[in-house]
């Protein structure tokens, strides 16, 4: 959503569509989403299971399943058209420009070759990119370096290890460190803490907020909690069933959001923000994206729902610097 339009633009998506094929017919899991993210800002995307947040994230870097297709509207990444890109140009991209961490970090690394093996493989690629020589001694440097940047307790020996012998806050450090190596200008982390135990999760969220900032990365962040997304990030998106409700600026939209359905995301979980009445479960159910609702796609559910929201779906509004996608503000 175009709130503001200075500065510059790492991810730029206008009407984006993307659609899964299944043996129950098409699934159209994001439509009409515009979303902007600036150099060095970190923006949460939120929303219930199923509301299209994972679908946004491996969109932004290519990486969806082959089952799905972009089948409307654009998204530049860095000034790059994403679906147009193949071959050579995608792994460059994936590399140098963004990367990705997901829930189980686990997978990104290979299971039988140690760390330093790993790391220094990042950084060969690295250097095979930018046309520039590799030295295996200052590369290994490098990679001591950046696992000390993640605030990794004795790295020269955790880089001597293979990943069955870290924990799982360890190895999410790991994989945060390989990233960085490839000096990226985007970092998409999908519920990158929520296998973590509590405490290990909030230093994981602290060391992301921190980078952001020393590296001037630009972060999208996805989860499911707004609480967290508060605390990591300068800017929230509301997703629902498929389509962006709301998005403005972190603390005006855990304190005075305006889209229903984000008002109701808000009440239903505890918040540190601010004073809460008693917390209140969104009724009814998710919708079914084999066949969502006609009109705005949260009428079910919505407790003023009129006439209109059930056959017109309702385009987005800028009001007071937020867009809000809902047919009470115009
Ligand atoms: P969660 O929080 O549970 O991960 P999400 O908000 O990330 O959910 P997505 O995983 O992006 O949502 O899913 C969006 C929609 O696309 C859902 O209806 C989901 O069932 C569907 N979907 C996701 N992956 C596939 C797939 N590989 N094939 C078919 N449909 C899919
Ligand atoms: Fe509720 Fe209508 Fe707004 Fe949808 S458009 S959120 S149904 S008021």
């Amino acid at each position: 959503m175009s709130v503001s339009d200075d500065g510059e633009d790492i991810v730029s998506v206008e009407d984006l569509s993307v659609t899964y094929r299944s043996v129950y017919g098409p699934i159209k899991a994001l439509g009409g989403i515009n979303l902007k993210v600036k150099r060095g800002e970190s923006v949460s995307i939120v929303g219930e299971s199923g509301s299209g947040k994972s679908t946004l994230g491996l969109a932004t870097v290519h990486l969806l399943p082959q089952n799905a297709s972009y089948t409307g509207g654009r998204l530049m990444l860095d000034g790059k058209d994403v679906a147009t890109m193949h071959g050579r140009e995608l792994m460059a991209m994936r590399g140098n420009t963004a990367f990705m961490i997901f829930q189980d970090p686990l997978n990104t690394l290979n299971p039988v070759s140690r760390i330093d093996a790993q790391m220094l493989e990042a950084v060969r690629s690295r250097a095979k990119h930018d046309n520039t020589s590799f030295n295996q001694e200052e590369a290994l440097k490098e990679a001591v370096q950046k696992l000390e940047d993640v605030r990794m307790p004795d790295p020269a020996s955790i880089i001597r290890r293979y990943p069955h012998q870290l924990s799982g806050g360890q190895i999410q450090r790991v994989v945060i460190a390989m990233g960085l190596l490839m000096r990226p200008k985007l970092m998409i982390a999908d519920e990158p803490t929520s296998a973590l135990d509590v405490t290990v999760q909030a230093q994981v969220l602290k060391l992301l907020r921190e980078l952001q900032r020393e590296y001037n990365m630009s972060i999208i962040f996805i989860t499911h909690d707004i609480n967290v997304a508060y605390g990591i990030s300068d800017r929230i998106v509301v997703m629902y069933a498929g389509e962006v409700v709301e998005s403005g600026p972190s603390d005006k939209m855990t304190k005075n959001a305006q889209h229903p359905y984000a008002q109701a995301l808000i009440k239903s979980v505890p918040t540190t923000t601010k004073k809460q009445g008693r917390l209140t479960a969104i009724s009814g159910s998710p919708p079914n994206m084999l066949n969502p609702p006609s009109g705005c796609r949260f009428h079910p559910r919505c407790p003023y729902v009129m006439n209109v929201c059930t056959t017109t779906s309702p385009k987005e509004t800028i009001k007071d610097g937020d867009a809000v996608r809902c047919w009470l503000y115009g």
